[in-house]
């Protein structure tokens, strides 16, 4: 771990050892092995000497350490912890450093107003209506999380809604406006703004929720966007195929608020009711109480310029969106 250059001398530390430049890493082992330096290079050489040393005396064959180097041993060559690491406090102190995610932003410096006065600009900033947003306040408290609710009347409910499973599609469809009501709800989201969460457990391949709003073609998305823009509303689509997308922007419904995760808990299908598409959210696995409901956006991959990143901190997060 690496240590902050002004933190307490313990008692076994002499002043002198204290480092020049800043950091300091240490590599040690509850056996009581132990090493301090100023560069992870000179620390790592130490390390692997030790090893070389150790095998020789217990006539093992040596060691090979080649393309391994401290940086790489301490993961920060990795690009995920590039991502994270840009990302630290005071990390805009770094001047010499090139930054390949977030580049940081200067807070200190006031914006430039043209006509001497803030007061005498126009307001650029876009002001998104959103009569929504009280869903994300901190007061509204999500679920408790309940991985392993067994008793009672949930257990009951399971068995009925097992049951329900064998039901026709459509027929599930139908009730689906009821029970998605009381299965889930919209609360403030750790990967996004607002999420929905999961109030009771749904079983894998239950039927969760209907992503609502209006079917329209596939061309008149980019005029409704604009429409919306002007309006200063923000604007929610959700795409069926490369014809269709359903708008959910005015009939939406809390199925908008799904985040995207790179390691889902659902998944959405297009289904036909009275020859009418929908898209439907599935639950691809038992889904608890208090768990956050997501599905794979499945975006287009985008140049570099234009990418969203991911925020949903699964295990195989593939750090965008697009
Ligand atoms: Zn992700």
């Amino acid at each position: 771990p690496a240590s902050p250059p002004d933190q307490e001398n313990g008692s076994d530390l002499d002043l002198e050892s204290k480092p020049k430049k800043g950091i300091i890493f240490e590599i040690c082992s509850e056996e009581g092995f132990h090493i301090r330096c100023e560069s992870i290079e000179e620390a790592w050489k130490l390390l692997t000497d030790k090893v070389q040393e150790a095998r020789s005396n217990a006539r093992l064959k040596e060691l090979s350490f080649e393309g391994v180097n401290g940086l790489r041993m301490l993961g920060i060559v990795h690009e995920a912890v590039i991502f994270l690491l840009e990302q630290l406090y005071g990390s805009r102190h770094c001047h010499n450093y090139r930054f390949r995610f977030h580049k940081p932003d200067d807070p200190d410096e006031p914006s430039i107003n043209p006509h001497g006065s803030a007061r005498a600009e126009i307001n650029h900033r876009r002001c998104v209506f959103d009569m929504f947003s009280f869903l994300a306040s901190k007061h509204r408290q999500p679920p408790e999380y309940r991985p392993h609710e067994e008793d009672g009347d949930e257990g009951q409910l399971r068995t009925a809604r097992r049951v329900s499973m064998e039901v026709p599609l459509t027929v599930r469809f139908k009730q689906l406006k009821v029970t998605s009501k009381e299965s889930v709800g919209v609360y403030r989201s750790p990967i996004h703004g607002r999420g929905l969460f999961c109030k009771k457990t749904i079983e894998a391949g239950e039927m969760v929720i209907e992503y609502s709003g209006n079917v329209i073609r596939s061309v008149l998305t980019d005029k409704r966007e604009k429409y919306y823009d002007g309006k200063g509303i923000g604007c929610y689509m959700f795409r069926i195929d490369d014809y269709e997308v359903v708008d959910a922007t005015v009939h939406g419904n809390a199925a908008r608020f799904i985040n995207h995760s790179c390691e889902p808990n659902c998944y959405s299908r297009v289904i036909t009711v009275d020859g009418k598409k929908h898209i439907v959210i599935f639950a691809s696995r038992r889904i608890y109480q208090g768990e956050e409901l997501t599905y794979d956006y499945k975006f287009p991959i985008e140049e570099a310029s234009s990418k969203l990143p991911c925020n949903c901190n699964s295990k195989k997060c593939r750090k965008f969106l697009n």
